[in-house]
């Protein structure tokens, strides 16, 4: 790996402290930072290079994965962090920024390779970037790079206007999007189980699959996001961006080895093929959703009216359902329905293929029906793989059964989504960050949706937290013949009727 100072803005904020340090921390513990690693990290606040350590050793030691208990090493590691002032609007500030980290290159040898995580608000991205270049920083003779975090935009347009920005400092090559569902090692996998597994690669089509469901539900409310969250609702906060990722990493058809460039064209494609919803269809295929006051794990919490800093009269979505269909010979005619939501029952992230039933018109009609055969990947809470299959019982006059073959890892053990994401951009890997391209498309698909929600043609469902979310998210699969899996009942039917096989690791 090569040299590189790490310019970290934002670096006394939230993320920094919970997840970079934290991530680079584990990185450097398995030795995937570069030899002469240095971290100068940038806030408005004065602060000495040890204090600064201070708080970097302590975020590692309350929320690093691995516990921090060698003192050495962290003393070591903490060592690389060095704090300078600036303010994103002075331009002298960067000036000061640019001696600084030449010193710094100069004292270690290092080539100048300079990777600039941006962990502020989108409001100052474009404002970086300019002063990045209009000092030098970014014209040393080494490489750059730019790493930021949704959102990239509010809408279609603004998103346009970021780029525009952003591309005049930086090329696309240059620029690593982070959307951290694309470092969950389960969403990293996707596409080696699918390219590796010629039983999975070969069912991978509208042959077999008759619906794909994509679900992201979180317990939470809007916390203390209020302002940013009621201007963008669900569908901005997660549909725009997580949802469409999950959607193209499942949909894609890779081949054996494929380079970044072509796992990009192919999610791409997946977007390009994606069927337009025109305004008159919005209302049949897209769900909205809003939370009234309700009980979760035995908590009472208020709807997201009576949230503080959010108006009686909001009419934001908390959540989201839709059905999409890609316009491409392997997809065409199989449902993909995404959901996601703040204030639902339980959290969970999981992508549910559920395969056609050929078995279905061979039961005679006393005869309870197989169920339909299903293949599941968990990304959180916890992560894993099940496979429901269907088998006959032998102590219930020969009944249908199913069993869930089930590979569940130690979840202690795995990466944390940043730890990815940042190896990865430290190599310069493009493979699981959001290309322009994506980015672009995705805001094109959802700007309809974006009008339709603004001038209300969409009726806002309120649902009682602590549910799966309106009713009408049921009707949209029920209209189809499906319902969605492993919410309650349908979840309590297979453990109840099914038996489990369980494949546990150890790593
Ligand atoms: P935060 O806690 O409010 O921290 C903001 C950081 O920006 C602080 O270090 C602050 O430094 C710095 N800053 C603000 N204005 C500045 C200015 N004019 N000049 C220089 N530095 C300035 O925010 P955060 O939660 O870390 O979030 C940062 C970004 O990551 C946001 O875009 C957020 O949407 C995104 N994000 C956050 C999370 C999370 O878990 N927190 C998750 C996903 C995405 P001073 O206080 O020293 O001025």
């Amino acid at each position: 790996m090569e040299t590189v100072t790490f310019v970290l803005f934002g670096a006394t904020g939230d993320l920094a402290k919970r997840k970079i340090y934290p991530a680079l921390y584990n990185l450097f513990l398995e030795q995937k930072l570069p030899k002469c690693f240095h971290v100068i990290g940038l806030g408005r606040r004065e602060l000495s290079d040890e204090v600064f350590q201070a708080g970097v050793e302590q975020s590692v030691t309350q929320f690093s994965r691995r516990k921090a208990n060698d003192p050495v090493s962290l003393k070591s590691f903490v060592h690389a962090f060095r704090y300078q002032a600036l303010d994103i609007g002075r331009k002298e500030d960067y000036t000061k920024l640019l001696q600084r980290i030449e010193q710094r290159e100069r004292e270690l040898n290092l080539t100048p390779n300079r990777m600039f995580y941006l962990s502020v608000g989108p409001e100052f991205f474009a404002a970086i970037a300019t002063n990045i270049k209009e000092s030098g920083l970014g014209s040393a003779a080494g490489w750059k790079r730019l790493l930021i975090e949704k959102p990239f935009g509010h809408d279609l347009q603004s998103a346009r206007e970021l780029n525009r920005q952003l591309s005049e400092a930086f090329s696309e090559q240059e620029i690593f999007r982070i959307d951290h569902y694309l470092g969950k090692p389960m969403v990293q996998k996707l596409g080696a189980l699918q390219q590796n597994n010629p039983v999975l690669d070969a069912l991978w089509t509208n042959r077999y699959i008759a619906n794909v469901q994509i679900t992201a539900n979180e317990t939470v409310g809007v916390e203390e996001r209020a302002g940013y969250y009621d201007r963008a609702g669900a569908v901005r906060d997660m549909f725009q961006n997580h949802m469409l990722q999950l959607l193209m990493m499942v949909a894609i058809h890779l081949p054996k080895n494929s380079t970044p460039e072509e796992v990009r064209l192919k999610k791409k494609k997946v977007m390009e093929d994606l069927v337009p919803l025109h305004k008159q269809d919005i209302a049949s295929h897209v769900i909205r959703g809003q939370y009234a006051a309700g009980t979760i794990q035995g908590k009472s919490v208020p709807g997201y009216t009576s949230e503080p800093n959010i108006s009686e009269a909001s009419l934001n979505d908390t959540f989201i359902a839709a059905k999409l269909q890609i316009d491409a010979p392997f997809w065409r005619g199989v449902p993909f329905y995404i959901r996601t939501g703040k204030r639902l029952k339980e959290k969970s992230t999981r992508i549910v293929v559920e395969f056609k039933e050929p078995l279905k018109q061979q039961a005679s009609a006393q005869e309870e029906k197989p169920m339909p055969n299903l293949l599941v990947f968990e990304m959180s809470p916890h992560e894993g793989i099940t496979l429901q299959l269907n088998t006959r019982d032998p102590q219930h006059q020969g009944a249908f059964k199913p069993i869930h073959i089930d590979f569940h890892s130690n979840h202690q053990d795995l990466p944390e989504a940043y730890e990815n994401l940042l190896y990865d951009a430290l190599l310069g890997k493009p493979t699981f960050f959001a290309h322009w391209d994506e980015v672009e498309l995705s805001w094109q698909w959802v700007e309809p949706i974006l009008q339709a929600f603004g001038d209300q043609l969409v009726p806002l469902h309120p649902y009682p937290a602590g549910t799966y979310g309106p009713a009408e998210s049921d009707a949209l699969l029920a209209k189809d013949g499906y319902h969605w899996w492993f919410d309650s009942e349908c979840s309590s039917e297979i453990q109840l009727k099914g038996e489990q096989y369980a494949y546990h690791s150890n790593h």
